[in-house]
């Protein structure tokens, strides 16, 4: 492909709307383009490597036995009123009518379809298992979409179904996915790990998540080195070891403390010279059922989703600053477990229960209380573990010491078990002719996110660096200088002559500055270049470098040029 006849819309600057890293590449190296809201064009260049990445995923699908098909992206709600999730997916199905007055929708997910599709053309367990899949696009309507392909509104995914007599034959069809998983994330050169999950929308009785660690990935992983444990912060459990607050914390007895106009724990702490370990922070939350008061540690951040479980509520929020004033009877900041009006439910760490030395506010302005013990002051109805786990707590299994690391979700694995077959009726013949529900799981993987998330990963200062198979072409042939008959004719016969090779190649020929082509070069992520100048044809050398280490090789005949080309592309 010559550049100047390609289509790459390149930015000098950082777009000003993007945030990551890969977001600003994506726009800068002539991706993708936004058109409105969480809804992108993939320009050629974006497209290119897109497509190389679902060949990766397409290959180890097809290995695993999966069989690619492609369902539609328009569908009928009636299908998602039969199975019940016409409601539980919200606003986030986006719901139209068509001419004739009927309802439809644009495609969240495809358990309905797939299902039915299966229902009306497989009558026997004969013609099981069977895994079907496809690439395509779906669309959810997120009240935020941000951070470019990561979040987006409309977005292509790998989704795969399988279809199994029973659950001996579903564990196998859920471990030959995970085995693909597995292959398609190391090929692309993933720090990843599977994380048990909740089903959410999806539903079903066992999932995993597939995270890969990125600084800025949304989701936090606990992971023990000692022993291999890794959950989301959202289950993640710690020992609870404390033994109570340091010794400058401890007073005799239940003592009220003037703390004015300081209301966080950072605030008193500073003021009281004591560590915000020496509190337990009193959190107050609106339920369906009332509310909540909740107390963990200073330091430590409420799990709410621990807490609402433990609480056994569906609905959770901090309460409002009036409710919070009308029910400690004291401004915001200084809640304590003290003479609630209107609380349902005291519910404190563990932690909090292990000791008798806490500092709390004292439900009165400009004042805390000290050395307050739960039994004693006040009465919990909940002890539980409530709170989330932060680096360095102690690992359940092990004692070792917890990390917490920041990942991206890019893969979703779920055993749905007879969730939407016994929903949608979905049946077979077993071998005593007995009628049966198939067996279902059904996995994903972002693939737009995969995408962005590579370049999010492996990009340097000085542009994007995808690994080969998914890089949009293999290699750069740069012609310094177009005006040089010379120089023009070596770069015209090295780029025809690598075409021929069967090397996807990009040529240079635009008659731009040396300095501005390479650099562009470094930015759209090419992860080889051929650079063609002056030496090359004063001194003969053959020059072709590495990208990703930034190495470069010299030659001074093209066919060892081309053997060495055609090595580093295995
Ligand atoms: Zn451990």
């Amino acid at each position: 492909m010559r550049y100047s006849s390609f289509f790459i819309p390149s930015l000098k600057e950082d777009p000003k709307e993007a945030v990551l890293k890969s977001h600003k590449l994506l726009l800068r190296a002539g991706y993708v383009r936004q058109l409105s809201g969480g809804i992108y064009t993939y320009l050629p260049l974006g497209l290119k490597s897109l497509r190389k990445l679902e060949e990766v995923i397409r290959k180890e699908m097809n290995i695993a036995g999966a069989v690619e098909l492609s369902m539609p992206f328009v569908q009928p709600l009636d299908i998602w009123r039969e199975s019940g999730r016409d409601e539980d997916y919200g606003k986030e199905l986006l719901r139209f009518k068509d001419r004739q007055d009927r309802d439809f929708c644009l495609a969240p997910t495809y358990e309905e379809v797939v299902t039915d599709l299966v229902k009306k053309n497989i009558k026997s367990y004969k013609e099981l298992p069977l895994t079907l899949y496809q690439i395509h696009l779906k669309f959810r309507d997120e009240m935020r979409p941000r951070f470019g392909l990561m979040r987006a509104k409309e977005f292509i995914m790998k989704d795969a179904y399988s279809f199994d007599t029973n659950e001996i034959g579903l564990d196998e069809s859920y471990k030959k996915m995970k085995h693909a998983y597995e292959n398609i994330f190391k090929k692309l050169g993933f720090d990843f790990k599977f994380i048990k999950a909740e089903a959410g929308e999806i539903g079903g009785n066992y999932s995993e998540e597939l995270m890969v660690f990125s600084e800025y990935g949304e989701d936090k992983i606990v992971i023990c080195e000692n022993c291999g444990y890794a959950a989301s912060i959202d289950e993640a459990s710690s020992v609870s070891d404390y033994k109570g607050p340091l010794e400058s914390c401890r007073q005799p007895r239940m003592t009220k403390l003037f703390t004015p106009d300081r209301k966080s724990v950072e605030a008193v702490g500073e003021y009281l010279k004591v560590d915000r370990t020496c509190f337990a922070k009193t959190l107050i939350y609106e339920t369906e059922s009332g509310f909540i008061a909740a107390l963990v540690r200073g330091d430590r951040e409420m799990n709410e989703r621990k807490l609402k479980k433990a609480a056994g509520v569906k609905n959770l929020f901090l309460a409002k600053e009036e409710d919070v004033e009308r029910i400690t009877g004291a401004p915001c900041g200084f809640a304590g477990p003290f003479n609630l009006k209107d609380i349902n439910i005291i519910a404190i760490d563990d932690e909090i229960n292990n000791s008798e030395y806490w500092i709390t506010g004292a439900n009165e302005k400009d004042a805390h209380m000290a050395n307050v013990k739960p039994g004693r002051d006040f009465t919990p109805d909940i002890v539980a573990d409530i709170r989330s786990v932060q680096a360095g707590d102690k690992c359940i299994k092990c004692s070792g010491t917890l990390t917490v690391k920041n990942a991206i979700e890019l893969g979703h694995i779920f055993k749905l078990g007879e969730k939407y077959s016994s929903i949608l009726n979905a049946k077979f013949l077993d071998e005593k002719g007995e009628s049966r529900f198939f067996v279902m799981g059904c996995y994903g993987i972002g693939v737009g996110r995969t995408l962005q998330t590579l370049i999010e990963v492996f990009s340097d200062d000085n542009g994007i660096n995808l690994p080969v198979s998914v890089s949009p072409f293999d290699i750069a042939v740069v012609n310094l200088n177009v005006n040089d008959e010379k120089i023009t004719s070596v770069a015209e016969k090295i780029y025809t002559d690598l075409t021929a090779m069967g090397i996807d190649a990009i040529y240079d020929d635009r008659k731009l500055s040396a300095g501005i082509k390479l650099k562009d070069i470094d930015l759209i992520g090419i992860p080889f270049k051929i650079v063609v100048g002056n030496r090359t044809i004063k001194d003969n050398i053959f020059e072709l470098s590495t990208k990703k280490n930034n190495t470069t090789e010299t030659f001074d005949n093209l066919d060892s040029l081309y053997k060495r080309a055609e090595e580093l592309l295995k």
